[in-house]
């Protein structure tokens, strides 16, 4: 089977170069040339682990392709996924540009029956506009056709439209793509099923669960689950708050519960509140939806207000904690989302660097891989080379996110070289008393 993958971001890419890793031959669009030329090199212009040994392997069998033209991936291709972006408005709505030009420019080079599926995360209703999109450049197509060819017959084309929402989390998204928990397919036709169900083949022979449904049905579980999966983040974050009140240890408490077989222990981590591409987008615009409809999201509004409020939390310890900011230097580590991305779309390390910046505190940072990113919204902080440097005659250290490699710091060094004794750890990535016993002020969420 051919198939065409429009747009190579986080998730295009990593679905184009898994499928080709399944034996399917796989044409990856993007407009953006760069990133077009850079991957006809085998070079992926983001990090994510796995993927640029996994593209090359798949360049190298012939079976992954890249091209700038919609046109030349839809002539050959059976199936084609449009995975490319749907940022959020101001009002939390999503913006479906991106989706509605791919679909106008699909349908104007369809040439036979195709399946049209949605990877990209689109609100309730999406698959039926996308379907009204391409009837009507179908339609107009034909109208020109036969009025070029004077009356001339012009034979109907046939296309079915799927949602097949994406689950993957960037830093682990082969692991996700390849063996997931299960795999969503929103159809209508039986036609189209079939030849999903034969594509995804390699994870049915392997007994990933499939959920067949109707499309509207598939858009809402995406947008269900990420909301449920906020929801988890901003419950513990907000236990965490009221442990730090009370004397409670929030990682006992989330033991405590989380053993619970109706509950589960995952997402119950406390933090600077939720980030990424995905759950601040997502909640947003599943709230906008409701409204849309006339329905209260109570809970998820409340997800989406806590979350907020995390951040300012975070700020708030720090000021409270150390006073007056106005130039003190604070050393920040970890700036993209989550570890093993450098992916930093609503971070929460952006928010607190701003808030500390508004409090006119002078910021050093440091991250493995996103500080190329992170300089162009940050422009006015100091990137430095390691964690070593960006603590160097700093007042306090913040950790933001939880890579690996800031596990383990040395704890002496890092003590030596911070001209003050605070320590925030956001993440809880350290022990209270092993760091009080060292003599920092530590703070963290939710421990006291
Ligand atoms: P991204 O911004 O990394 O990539 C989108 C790509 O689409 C870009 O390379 C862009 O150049 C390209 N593009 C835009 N318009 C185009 C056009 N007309 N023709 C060809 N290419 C075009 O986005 P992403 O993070 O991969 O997310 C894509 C979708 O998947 C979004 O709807 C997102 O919500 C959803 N999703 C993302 C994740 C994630 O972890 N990033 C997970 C699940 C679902």
């Amino acid at each position: 089977m051919h198939i065409a993958i429009i747009g190579t971001g986080y998730v295009g890419l990593v679905t184009g170069a898994c499928f080709a890793e399944f034996g399917v031959s796989v044409t990856c669009v993007d407009r953006d040339e760069k990133k077009i030329k850079s991957l006809k090199r085998g070079i992926v212009p983001f990090y994510e682990p796995g993927l640029e040994e996994l593209v090359q392997r798949n360049i190298k069998e012939g079976r992954l392709n890249f091209t700038t033209s919609i046109a030349e991936a839809v002539d050959s291709s059976l199936v084609i996924f449009i995975a490319v972006g749907t940022p959020p408005r101001g009002d939390g709505s999503t913006d479906l540009k991106y989706v509605e030009d791919v679909a106008r420019e699909i349908a104007a080079n369809l040439n036979g029956y195709k399946v049209i599926v949605t990877k990209s995360t689109v609100p309730v209703g999406t698959g039926e506009r996308i379907r009204k999109i391409i009837s009507k450049e179908l339609k107009a197509k034909s109208y020109r056709s036969c009025r070029n060819s004077l009356g001339g017959q012009v034979s109907a084309i046939n296309f079915d439209i799927v949602s097949n929402p994406e689950f993957l989390r960037e830093g682990s998204a082969i692991e996700d793509f390849m063996r997931p928990n299960r795999v969503v397919i929103g159809a209508n036709s039986q036609q189209a099923i079939a030849i999903m169900k034969d594509l995804y083949k390699p994870l049915y022979l392997i007994e990933t669960p499939f959920v067949i449904t109707n499309i509207e049905t598939a858009e809402l579980i995406k947008y269900a689950s990420n909301s449920f999966l906020a929801t988890k983040i901003s419950f513990i974050n907000e236990i965490a708050n009221l442990c730090e009140k009370v004397g409670a240890d929030v990682h006992m408490v989330a033991k405590g519960i989380g053993l619970d077989g109706r509950i589960g222990p995952k997402f119950l981590h406390p933090g600077p509140g939720f980030g990424g591409s995905c759950l601040p987008k997502d909640t947003k615009a599943l709230l906008k939806v409701a409204v849309d409809n006339n329905i209260e999201l109570n809970i998820v509004n409340a997800v989406v207000r806590a979350n907020e409020r995390q951040r300012e939390l975070m700020i708030k310890k720090i000021k409270d904690a150390m006073g007056l900011l106005k130039d003190k230097t604070i050393a920040i580590l970890g700036l993209s989302f989550k570890p093993n991305t450098d992916d930093i779309r609503e971070a929460p390390s952006i928010y607190i660097i701003k808030g500390l910046l508004k409090e006119r505190a002078k910021i050093k940072a440091y991250d493995p891989v996103s500080m190329k990113a992170a300089k162009k919204v940050l422009p006015e902080i100091t990137y430095c080379k390691d964690p070593y440097e960006a603590v160097k005659g700093a007042d306090a250290l913040v950790i933001v996110t939880e890579w690996n490699q800031f596990r383990n710091l040395e704890l002496d060094r890092i003590k030596r070289l911070l001209k003050g004794p605070y320590f925030f750890d956001l993440r809880n990535i350290y022990e209270p008393e092993v760091l009080k016993e060292k003599g920092f002020k530590y703070f963290c969420v939710g421990r006291v």
